[in-house]
């Protein structure tokens, strides 16, 4: 008799255990659902922003493309910011460079600056400017070759 009431009890108390823990395990599964559906919203958005992220990188690539050319050290490049027309610029930071006397001198102050002077500099952007659109075109220049007189890395 005493047997049989502690199986009773016995079951009765693992019946019980078992209804909580899926009470409990339900309540999990209703939070983990939530949290699923905050996630995908979360994740529609994030992936909303990185589309116009990309369509506005590419524009800004668009808008500030450059053709870019190398005469000795000196890069000379052709943009909207050029206004369509080589000009000198820094190959160490990209920067504008401007006629400092006798030498090229970078404007964003990098410490970059060669030899080449601000006559030459114009006659080779003239040269690049001036062969643009002819197929097989030389450049003829017969200028000193520039050296880098000062580099700061
Ligand atoms: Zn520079």
């Amino acid at each position: 008799m005493w047997d049989l009431v502690l199986g009773k009890l016995s079951k009765l108390s693992v019946v019980a255990s078992l209804r909580e823990q899926l009470v409990l395990e339900k309540a999990k599964g209703s939070e983990l659902k939530s949290e699923v559906q905050t996630l995908k919203a979360q994740l529609a958005s994030e992936q909303s922003n990185h589309s116009k992220t990309s369509q506005e990188l590419q524009k800004l690539q668009a808008e500030h493309e450059e053709e870019v050319r190398i005469w000795d050290a000196v890069e000379f490049r052709r943009g909207k910011r050029t206004f369509d027309r080589y000009k000198p610029f820094c190959p160490k930071c990209h920067m504008p460079l401007y006629g400092g006397g006798l030498v090229m001198v970078c404007s964003g102050n990098c410490g970059w600056s060669c030899n080449m002077k601000p006559d030459e500099a114009s006659q080779v952007a003239s040269g690049f400017n001036h062969t643009e659109g002819q197929t097989n075109a030389k450049i003829t220049m017969t200028l000193a070759t520039p050296t880098v007189i000062e580099q700061i890395s």
